[in-house]
C-alpha cells in the first residue's frame, strides 16, 4: 500500500496548499508492486485541500514529472511524461467494510491518505499497453531483432504463402 496519511482536521475553510516531492515514496512503491518502471524527471505533486461538512475534503492537484516505461513491442526503456489534473472528494466511508479508507479518524484527528490518492492518479494515467511510438515496429518474433533499429530476413525465408503449399509438396 502506498501510505501517506496527513492531518487535515485544522484546514481551515480556505484550504491549504501541499507540495510532495519525495521520490523514495515513489520508488517504494514501484518496487512493491513490481511496477516495470524506473524514475525519470522528478514526480512533483502540487495539492489543495478543502475541507468539507461530514468528515470530507476536496482534493485538487496536479502531478508531473516522467518515469521510464517498457514497450510492450519492442522491450526498449522510454521517458512517459506525466502532467496530470485532478479534483476529487473524499470523506470517511459510511461503511465499515471499505477496506481502504482515504479518510479516517485517527485518535480524534481527520487524516486523509494522500499517498493512496496519488498513487491512483499515477497508476490510471499509466498506459495499460505502452508504445513507444505509434509507429514502433516490435520485434522479429522469428530472431528477436528491434525492427526499428535492424531488418531482418525473416520475411524473405518465409516466402510468399501461397508458394508455401508447393514447397511441401513431395514428387513421387
Ligand atoms: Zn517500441
Ligand atoms: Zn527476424
Amino acid at each position: 500500500m502506498f501510505e501517506l496519511w496527513i492531518p487535515i482536521g485544522d484546514i481551515s475553510a480556505d484550504g491549504r496548499d501541499f507540495t510532495f516531492t519525495d521520490q523514495a515514496l515513489w520508488r517504494k512503491a514501484w518496487k512493491e508492486f513490481s511496477l516495470p518502471v524506473t524514475a525519470g524527471k522528478d514526480l512533483e505533486a502540487e495539492v489543495t485541500i478543502l475541507p468539507q461538512p461530514e468528515d470530507g475534503a476536496l482534493i485538487r492537484g496536479t502531478l508531473k514529472g516522467s518515469v521510464n516505461i517498457v514497450c510492450d513491442r519492442c522491450a526498449t526503456s522510454y521517458e512517459f511524461d506525466l502532467d496530470v489534473n485532478f479534483d476529487t472528494f473524499e470523506q470517511i466511508p459510511d461503511e465499515e467494510f471499505d477496506e481502504e479508507p482515504r479518510v479516517r479518524k485517527e485518535n480524534g484527528e481527520l487524516q486523509l491518505n494522500i499517498g493512496a490518492l496519488l498513487w491512483e492518479e499515477f497508476a490510471l494515467t499509466l498506459p495499460v499497453k505502452p508504445l513507444c511510438s505509434n509507429e514502433c515496429k516490435g520485434v522479429c518474433p522469428g530472431c528477436g531483432k528491434d525492427l526499428n533499429s535492424q531488418k531482418c530476413e525473416c520475411k524473405q525465408e518465409e516466402g510468399d504463402e501461397r508458394l508455401a503449399v508447393f514447397r511441401n509438396l513431395k514428387i513421387k
